[in-house]
């Protein structure tokens, strides 16, 4: 099928591993141009530069913190000089951690805020003069957002304030022909690591019986990011196999 993304310049954050790469490579097999960033897994970031390879020599891999306002806009930099502008902004980098609220300490709290929340306005803001009309940025939330989950109320809320955030730039940015969306993944295999029990709670949670995996993400951002879905406008699509 063609998702009428070739020649595509998209920027995708936290690219190196994870979702991030699911999207990145799903992008660049369907013709994308991409520029990822990671934050510092530099092996994880040298392996995607040489799968990237194979999809031709257009794509960069750069190091980049989001949560830094100067590293950002480095970022947006790369992107107007290498591509002239962007399609679509896909920002996928987030950090989570599972601490009971009582003993959730304040730089802990700031640090996952800025790395998912306050990166989505830096990066919103400095890539703003490379969107054009027809152009879509894309937020990967979380299905937790909405529903709620003990021991993450910071990870929870900063998922939430994406969605605030989307609804309203949704509205500001329309008239300029910039759509904004959400993609919120349920569990998916890059969890893989949690305990067993945790793992066997979500599947019978599932209607589909198994967690997902990082190219079903990629295929709703593909979605999102191409003309497709040229009228989704400000929508949070779940992506969660139905729990
Ligand atoms: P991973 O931890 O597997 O990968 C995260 C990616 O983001 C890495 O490439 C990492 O780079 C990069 N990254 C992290 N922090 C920064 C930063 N400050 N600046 C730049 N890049 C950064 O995450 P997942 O693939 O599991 O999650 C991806 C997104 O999906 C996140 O927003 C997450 O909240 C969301 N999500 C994930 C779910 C899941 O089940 N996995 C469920 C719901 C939502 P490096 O390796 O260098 O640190």
């Amino acid at each position: 099928m063609d998702l009428e993304l070739k020649d595509k310049r998209i920027l995708v954050t936290g690219g190196s591993r994870g979702i991030g790469r699911g999207i990145v490579t799903t992008l660049a097999s369907q013709g994308a141009s991409v520029i990822t960033c990671y934050a510092g897994s530099h092996d994880a970031a040298e392996s995607l530069r040489a799968e990237l390879a194979g999809y031709g020599d257009r794509h960069l891999v750069v190091q980049a913190d989001v949560a830094d306002r100067a590293a950002v806009a480095r970022l947006v930099d790369v992107c107007a000089e290498r591509f002239g502008g962007l399609d679509a902004l896909v920002h996928n980098a987030g950090v989570i951690s599972h601490i009971p609220f009582a003993d959730l300490p304040e730089d802990e709290w700031e640090r996952v805020l800025t790395t998912n929340l306050t990166s989505a306005y830096l990066l919103m803001r400095a890539a703003l003069p490379l969107l054009g009309a027809g152009s879509s940025v894309v937020h990967v939330g979380s299905k937790v957002a909405m529903v709620g989950v003990p021991l993450r109320a910071h990870y929870t809320a900063s998922k939430a304030g994406l969605i605030g955030l989307t609804r309203s730039m949704a509205k500001e940015l329309g008239a300029r022909g910039i759509r904004v969306n959400v993609v919120a993944p349920g569990p998916i295999e890059t969890e893989a690591e949690l305990p067993a029990e945790v793992l066997e709670r979500y599947r019978r949670m599932i209607p589909l019986g198994r967690l997902g995996r990082a190219d079903e993400i990629a295929g709703a951002v593909a979605f999102l990011a191409s003309d497709l879905s040229s009228f989704v406008n400000g929508e949070t699509l779940n992506v969660d196999g139905g729990i």
